[in-house]
């Protein structure tokens, strides 16, 4: 109840601050009630994190072992929906039958009260212990750094503000330019995220083709120079879906989605 009432008040502003990554839109229950059930509620979104973080693990250990460079060895991970589980911020979007928008992002970054992931904190520690050192590259905004701090510190996954990474104002949301960054100092052998822009920004902005025939050339990355995990709430791959029509409202949103679906 706490949930909605926050996110009542602010509709009463009528906020409607757009994101990098996500686009505002009305009546949004239907395109997020089942993927957020599943993202939350199910025992196979808990699996595959799981099962994710120990290929990770699995991958480190064998790049690790090939590894024979000058530079620190790192991992770089994303954060939301990587390490940290923002899936009450999508129930709360829900329930009070809201819009995403930078603002009502901001109320519940501020809160900094995300939950670990399944099997993230475990990671991060493993890594760590083998002289890895761990980044953070998110596209959360450098206002927010404070509290995804603190955040990560409450989630067991406490880090120097030197190892993370977010989008400094005029900043594009383009995670090329950091990754650059930490490759000044250290030799990423792994990537881990939620949206394939984590890894490389050829999937950012995807064309009609929805970087479906990428993904497939890249395929014996996945697994061993990049671990994805599943987010079905939200992410490019929903963006690309509604860019190759022009969509913009929710009906044609949902129209686009029908016409794409393959029978
Ligand atoms: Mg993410």
């Amino acid at each position: 109840m706490k949930k909605i009432l926050i996110f009542g008040a602010f509709a009463a502003f009528g906020l409607t601050a757009t994101s990098c990554c996500r686009q505002p839109e009305a009546d949004n229950q239907n395109q997020l009630l089942l993927a957020t059930a599943w993202y939350q509620q199910s025992a196979e979104m808990r699996a595959c994190y799981y099962q994710a973080y120990r290929m990770a693990q699995m991958a480190l250990d064998n790049n690790l072992s090939n590894y024979k460079g000058d530079k620190r060895p790192a991992v770089v991970l994303d954060i939301d929906e990587t390490v940290l589980d923002n899936s009450p911020f999508e129930a709360g979007l829900i329930a009070a039958n809201q819009s995403y928008s930078d603002s009502l992002w901001r109320v519940w970054t501020d809160r900094a009260e995300a939950a670990p992931l399944p099997g993230a904190a475990e990671f991060i520690s493993y890594a760590r212990q083998k002289g890895v050192d761990v980044f953070f590259i998110s596209n959360r905004r450098d206002e927010e750094r404070a509290t995804t701090l603190q955040n990560l510190a409450a989630a067991g996954m406490p880090t120097d503000s030197a190892f993370l990474l977010t989008i400094a104002p005029g900043e594009s949301s383009c995670k090329d330019s950091r990754r650059e960054k930490v490759s000044e100092t250290h030799e990423i052998l792994l990537f881990v995220g939620d949206n394939m822009g984590d890894y490389s920004s050829l999937f950012d902005r995807r064309n009609a083709s929805l970087a479906l025939g990428l993904t497939d050339s890249l395929q014996a990355d996945f697994g061993t120079r990049f671990i994805v995990l599943p987010n079905p709430m939200y992410g490019e791959w929903e963006n690309a879906i509604y860019r190759a029509k022009g969509a913009k409202s929710r009906s044609e949103k949902n129209k686009t989605i029908l016409e794409r679906l393959k029978l």
